[in-house]
């Protein structure tokens, strides 16, 4: 996996981490730091549960990842119907949204010219059209154009459109479109990058409201269910936050600015989940997927019944406009192979992929080292996914101290819950070893060629490999270190 790839997975996965870490605190005022913001659910919201914002965001993907082109009128058909069949069931329909929706359907019919008529005649009688509720869902129309940024302006603009017919609306979702679309082809944070699409007056107006955000906290743009203030507060909170220095041995990461960003945009206040999954759309296309929190991407779930999986599969439907790229599931014909259990936790089981395919005895956990297809993810109980992959090339594994260090993290929740754990890769040979050595560290103490050792004797044909050799020095301290610390 490229970066790039990582990027494109992170669009949806992180727009869906903010959605659900917010929810909990909607329409409460703003969070200090002596409170806690967490990933617990409450209210109607199961933890880990995504609102309005990913919905109806995932069904604009949905469309999107059918392969056809978001700006005609079928497409627009097929995304508002999809949103009517959402609303029936919905916990949650914003305000605007659920009076566009009412006065534009007939029975279960409904139609992008009838939405859009409702929501122009909507704006003539309040002239309160400019709520945030088109904003939180653009993100997937950013993937849908990363080959073709003046489409992708056009779509961004006429989504936004089918409910929300303020200007403001369409501008704030052509800029963060735009902003995404960068982040997702350089890793570039540049909210400024989409303004040249805007005529002189409204460029001039828009410089202005981004300065402001970037000279206020998240806090200071309290109406942030206008969709003005709900792109400054997430902006804000993406500025606001310091990116932090890669620092393996003290835990702390640049990818630790993803979670650090969502929970500044939480703590804004008022419509906490919106402006949180505005900023993931743009956290996620900037750092990956691999910089998401693995404790969030294992609750994530929502509306039409997907996980962390199925969003990470439909943000490359959407990418690749369609195409599927065949994950075959070569590894079926990998056999049980090496299943061992961990020299220092006899209920952390070591294995490759055959032993997914049928769990030991015990097992009611699992972490997967690599990818795996869609049937091999059991269900009814805990299974966490981690994308490394068991190459040299630096490239391929985006956040990788981060993300070993997730992987242990995981692991070791999943002890404390009394679980028993199958850690696998492929075939236990570099990505397997290389976690339970950080493990078997972290759990005795001991140095890397200690713990390590005591892994390779376990499983004797474990080789892992330099880059992940390299990680693991710069995440273990000799015990000269930790002294020294
Ligand atoms: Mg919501």
């Amino acid at each position: 996996m490229t970066s790039r790839d990582d990027r494109i997975e992170g669009v949806l996965l992180a727009t869906a981490a903010g959605d659900a870490l917010g929810a909990p605190y909607e329409f409460q005022p703003p969070r200090g730091p002596e409170l806690d913001v967490t990933m617990s659910g409450g209210g109607v919201w199961a933890a880990g549960e995504w609102t309005d914002d990913t919905a109806m965001a995932i069904a604009i993907a949905e469309v999107a990842g059918t392969g056809v082109d978001l700006r005609e009128e079928a497409a627009q058909d097929a995304i508002v119907s999809r949103w009517l069949e959402w609303s029936r069931g919905a916990k949650d329909v914003g305000i605007q949204t659920g009076s566009v929706l009412r006065s534009a359907r007939i029975g279960s019919e409904i139609t992008a010219e009838r939405a859009r008529s409702a929501s122009t005649a909507l704006h003539q009688g309040s002239g309160r059209t400019a709520g945030n509720g088109s904003l939180m869902r653009t993100a997937p129309v950013a993937l849908a154009y990363l080959d073709d940024e003046q489409a992708m302006v056009e779509a961004a603009r006429s989504i936004s459109e089918l409910t929300h017919f303020d200007p403001d609306a369409g501008d704030a979702c052509l800029l963060w479109c735009s902003a995404i679309r960068h982040a997702v082809l350089t890793g570039e944070l540049n909210v400024r990058v989409g303004l040249r699409h805007l005529t002189a007056d409204r460029r001039e107006l828009w410089s202005a409201r981004l300065d402001a955000a970037e000279a206020g906290r998240p806090a200071d743009f309290p109406s942030n269910g206008w969709v003005v203030s709900a792109l400054q507060a997430a902006w804000s909170a993406i500025t606001i936050t310091p990116v932090p220095e890669d620092d393996p041995a003290t835990e702390v990461f640049r990818a630790d600015h993803l979670w650090l960003s969502l929970d500044a945009a939480v703590r804004a206040g008022f419509d906490t989940d919106t402006v949180a999954a505005i900023a993931g759309g743009l956290l996620g296309a900037a750092y990956g997927a691999s910089a998401i929190p693995l404790e969030w991407r294992s609750k994530l779930h929502g509306w039409p019944d997907l996980d962390s999986h199925g969003l990470v599969n439909l943000a490359g439907a959407v990418a690749r406009r369609g195409k599927v790229t065949a994950f075959d599931g070569a590894y079926r014909g990998y056999r049980t192979g090496a299943l061992v259990p961990h020299p220092f936790d006899d209920k952390v089981l070591l294995g490759g992929v055959g032993a997914l395919h049928q769990l030991p005895d015990g097992v009611d956990a699992v972490v997967s080292l690599c990818r795996i297809g869609d049937d091999d993810v059991q269900q009814g109980i805990p299974h966490v996914e981690v994308r490394l992959i068991d190459r040299e090339d630096s490239d391929e594994n985006p956040h990788l101290d981060f993300v070993l260090l997730e992987a242990v993290r995981a692991v070791e929740r999943l002890r404390q819950d009394g679980r028993t754990v199958l850690l696998h890769c492929v075939e236990a040979l570099s990505r397997t070893p290389t976690v339970a050595a950080l493990y078997g560290a972290r759990l005795r103490g001991l140095s890397m060629d200690e713990s390590l050792d005591a892994i390779t004797d376990a499983l004797p044909r474990a080789r892992p490999n330099s880059a992940l050799r390299e990680a693991l020095r710069r995440l273990i301290l000799t015990p000269a270190q930790s002294e020294r610390r």
